[in-house]
C-alpha cells in the first residue's frame, strides 16, 4: 500500500480523494483540512483536521504516518500550508505535487481591475461604486472594515468576526455552488454595483462573474499570492492522480528492491 496525504479544503481535493479511492486501491489516502468551517464538506477515505504545527510539526507527521507522497491541494489564497508543505516534504524525504485549479480568465465585456492585495481592494471599491458585493471570504473582511462610504453585501460561510464588518453591510451566510441566475437576482435585490472577488479561479464560484458581466459591472480582481518556487505543478485532478500512481510505483520498487 501507498499512503498519500492530500492537503485538502477544496473541491478539486475532494474529487482527487474520490478518484484515487476509485481507481487506485492500492493507495490509502487521508485528506487534511484546516478545521476553519464549521461543517465542511469531507471527502471520502480518510480525514484529519487541524494544523500539523508549522513545518516541524508537517515533517513529524508525515514520519510518524509513513506517508509515501503529498498532494498540496489546498486552495489558491491558502499561501502558509503551501509554504511548510514545501520546506517539511524534501525534509521528511517525501515527494511533493502541487494541484491548483488555473485563475479566471477576463472576457470579452468584462470590466476587471486587477490587485495584489486585499487592501489595494479595499482602497479601489470606493472609486468604482457605492454599494459592493463582496465575496473575498471572511478571513479577508478585515480590509474593508473602515470603509464606512460603502455599502457591502458581505457572504461568507460561516459567520465573520463581527468586529471585521464594515459600517453598512447585509450579511449572507452561504456556500457554493452558485447560478447565474442566482447570483444576478443577489445583485439586482441589494443595487450592487461593484464585485469583489479575490481570483479563486473554479467553476463553482464563477457564476458572480457572468452576472457582473450582463450588467456591465466593475470587478476588482485580488491575483494570487505566490506560491513556492520549485514545487511541480498540475492543473487538474487526473494529471494529479496519475502523478500519484507513479509514486505508487516507486514507493513499490524501492519496497522490493
Ligand atoms: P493558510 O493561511 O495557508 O494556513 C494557515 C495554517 O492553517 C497553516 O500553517 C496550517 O497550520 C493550517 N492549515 C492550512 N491548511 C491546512 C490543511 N489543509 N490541513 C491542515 N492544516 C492546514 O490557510 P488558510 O488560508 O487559512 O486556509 C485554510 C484552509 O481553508 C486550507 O486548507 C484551504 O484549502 C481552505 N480554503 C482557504 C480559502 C482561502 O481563501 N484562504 C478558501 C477556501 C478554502 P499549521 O502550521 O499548524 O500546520
Amino acid at each position: 500500500m501507498t499512503t498519500v496525504l492530500v492537503l485538502g479544503g477544496t473541491g478539486e481535493a475532494r474529487a482527487l480523494a474520490a478518484a484515487l479511492h476509485d481507481d487506485a486501491p492500492e493507495v490509502t489516502v487521508i485528506t487534511s483540512l484546516a478545521g476553519r468551517v464549521a461543517r465542511p464538506r469531507l471527502p471520502v477515505g480518510e480525514v484529519r483536521i487541524g494544523g500539523f504545527g508549522g513545518v516541524a510539526g508537517l515533517a513529524d507527521w508525515l514520519a510518524a504516518h509513513a506517508v509515501d507522497a503529498v498532494v498540496d491541494a489546498t486552495h489558491p489564497f491558502a499561501q502558509r500550508i503551501g509554504v511548510n508543505a514545501a520546506a517539511a516534504c524534501p525534509r521528511a524525504g517525501v515527494p511533493l505535487l502541487r494541484l491548483a485549479r488555473p485563475g479566471w480568465s477576463a472576457r470579452a465585456g468584462d470590466r476587471w481591475h486587477r490587485v495584489s492585495t486585499l487592501a489595494a481592494a479595499a482602497a479601489l471599491v470606493p472609486s468604482l461604486g457605492t454599494r459592493a458585493f463582496l465575496t473575498s471570504g471572511r478571513q479577508g473582511l478585515a480590509a474593508f472594515a473602515h470603509d464606512d462610504a460603502t455599502f457591502f453585501l458581505v457572504r461568507t460561510v460561516d459567520p465573520p468576526d463581527p468586529a471585521d464588518l464594515p459600517a453598512h453591510h447585509a450579511l449572507l451566510l452561504d456556500r457554493g455552488p452558485y447560478t447565474r441566475a442566482g447570483e444576478g437576482a443577489l445583485i439586482d435585490e441589494h443595487a450592487i454595483d461593484v464585485l469583489v472577488t479575490k481570483d479563486s479561479g473554479g467553476a463553482l464560484t464563477a457564476a458572480k462573474l457572468d452576472a457582473a458581466r450582463e450588467r456591465g459591472l466593475p470587478v476588482v480582481v485580488v491575483e494570487r499570492p505566490s506560491r513556492p518556487v520549485g514545487v511541480p505543478e498540475v492543473a487538474d485532478v487526473g494529471a494529479a492522480a496519475a502523478w500519484v500512481a507513479a509514486q505508487t510505483t516507486r514507493a513499490g520498487s524501492a519496497s522490493t528492491g
